[in-house]
């Protein structure tokens, strides 16, 4: 079985680790690859630094206009490829054919976004500030950067950062998740063609050994992370202790409230796709939904009906809606935590465990489960799910159901169903939550928006994505400047 390797100063290469660990299918537990684990990974990230720190002083001088024509010849290559990466994705992570292209998308916005970088990373110039004095402002590079990414999103997430990171002028270090390697190899494999100083992008294998020698190696100068709260809390504090620059998005629990004046058909097709697409494991998944004011029999039927007849299989496949998740350690986890909320109270109206997908009876699947009444106070309805699971709660008043929402954990999105404009304004007003959707599943920020979060989802200061990873991969420099007037001068 192929061991995979990693991309160093332009070169594939075999790992300084002869540990590894299985990639698998998680419709089928097909091996897919072994890729390098341990501690000997830090070798590795010690190799990408220096091969990057070098690439990145050549790549800074570059002009800026010169720089992003890399990033023309990205968006061609992930074009051309879609169809490649997008199998790629399906068979590590299990998910549907058209999330699958829906991610890669995304990563293409980015890049689009980065594309501005010329206009985006201008300084600021004031003439005069004092009596023959001007003074400016300008933007420079980090230097040598790197991105830890989760499993959930193989393509997309690195794209938050990679594109602004070398359009601004700094190296690249990738770590993808070990659970979902394939996806960037294919990646690299096109990246491999760009007019780019060797070394000045890389990527680099492994788990947390790989993570503590990108947290410590002082060549790294910032480190863009996304993954659970407990990591992301951890990279944090460790990379700022360390003297880095650090963004680390964590987990998320999202509540979702229906007014008695949304729309039912809407908001039921909505709802559905945002609990269930990539089978709940989402960070901007819906989780909790809040009916208000009434009991919402019709939403509560609407959502039973539509969600029932979710076809569960292998995401490549004509007609499936709904892939396995990740591994069978998550589908335990999930199971028992539906046990859990059933055992406190909850009264399941679908329940999804006992599901066979025929053909792919090794595979993660669960089918889509609903519950009903749970315990506001107890772990189903606190805890990150991260898989196919509603829990449908109700509330008498809209106040109520802020309070709910910001009484959480967690603050990475919530959503508000209505038609009325006085409420979507009051709870975009109130919501603690950095993503807000009115009428809207997946609050996802489009490219030229950060992608906010608060509370536990979000340790940092500046987010991915548009101006925010801008100013992330840059820092300012000040210039004040006095050029007496010679000519004035009588000499
Ligand atoms: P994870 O935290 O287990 O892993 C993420 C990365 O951290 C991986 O590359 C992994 O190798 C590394 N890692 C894991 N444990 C580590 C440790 N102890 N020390 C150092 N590094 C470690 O996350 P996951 O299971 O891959 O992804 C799912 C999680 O990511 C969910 O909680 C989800 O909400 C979150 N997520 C958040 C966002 C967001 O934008 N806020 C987006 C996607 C996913």
């Amino acid at each position: 079985m192929e061991v995979l390797k990693n991309y160093i100063n332009g070169e594939w290469v075999k790992s300084s680790s002869t540990e590894t660990i299985e990639v698998l299918n998680p419709a089928n537990q097909a091996v897919l690859a072994k890729v390098p684990y341990g501690s000997a990974t830090a070798i590795d990230v010690a190799t990408a630094c220096e091969t990057a720190y070098t690439a990145q002083k050549e790549w800074s001088k570059v002009p800026v206009m010169k720089r992003v024509q890399v990033l023309y010849q990205l968006k061609s290559l992930f074009e051309a490829n879609r169809e490649v990466i997008a199998k790629t994705i399906t068979d590590e992570s299990g998910k549907t054919r058209d999330e699958s292209f829906g991610e890669i998308q995304r990563a293409i916005e980015n890049i689009e976004v980065a594309c501005g970088t010329p206009i985006l990373m201008a300084g600021d110039v004031i003439e005069d500030i004092a009596s023959g004095i001007d003074e400016m402002m300008i933007r420079q590079p980090l230097g040598v950067t790197a991105c830890i990414t989760p499993f959930n999103f193989p393509s997309m997430i690195v794209f938050w950062f990679l594109p602004y990171a070398i359009a601004t002028g700094n190296a690249f270090i990738v770590k993808p998740s070990e659970k979902v390697p394939m996806t960037m190899m294919k990646i690299f494999s096109l990246m491999d063609q760009l007019d780019l100083p060797k070394g000045l992008i890389s990527m680099v294998h492994g788990g947390k050994e790989t993570v503590d020698a990108i947290l410590e190696h002082p060549t790294i100068k910032a480190i863009s992370f996304v993954g659970s709260t407990p990591v992301a809390r951890y990279i944090y504090s460790k990379g700022t202790a360390n003297g880095k620059r650090v963004q680390a998005q964590g987990g998320a629990k999202n509540p979702v409230i229906v007014l008695p004046d949304a729309d039912v058909e809407m908001s039921t097709r909505i709802i559905a796709d945002s609990v269930y697409g990539c089978a709940g494991q989402r960070c901007l998944a819906a989780s909790t939904i809040v009916t208000v004011d009434d009991e919402n029999r019709n939403l509560k039927d609407a959502l039973y009906e539509t969600v029932k007849s979710r076809t569960v299989g292998y995401g490549w496949d004509q007609g499936v809606s709904m892939g396995p998740v990740i591994t069978p350690e998550s589908k335990n986890r999930i199971t028992d935590l539906i046990e859990l909320g059933i055992s406190e109270g909850a009264n399941a109206l679908l329940d999804g465990r006992k599901t066979k997908v025929s053909g792919y009876e090794e595979g993660n699947f669960l089918a889509p489960t609903i519950l009903e009444n749970g315990h506001l106070n107890k772990k189903l309805i606190q805890t990150e799910i991260f898989g196919p699971v509603m829990s449908l709660i109700s509330m008498k008043t809209i106040e109520e159901a802020i309070a709910f929402v910001n009484s959480g954990q967690y603050g990475n999105m919530a959503c508000l169903f209505t038609s009325n404009g006085a409420s979507a304004r009051k709870f975009r007003n109130e919501a603690d939550a950095g993503n807000i959707g009115i009428n809207i599943g997946v609050a996802a920020p489009m490219a030229q928006f950060p992608f906010s979060g608060w509370k536990d989802s979000f340790f940092g200061d500046l987010h991915g994505q548009g101006k925010h990873a801008i100013e992330f991969f840059t820092q300012t420099k000040v210039v004040i400047e006095r050029w007496p007037n010679i000519w004035s001068r009588k000499f």
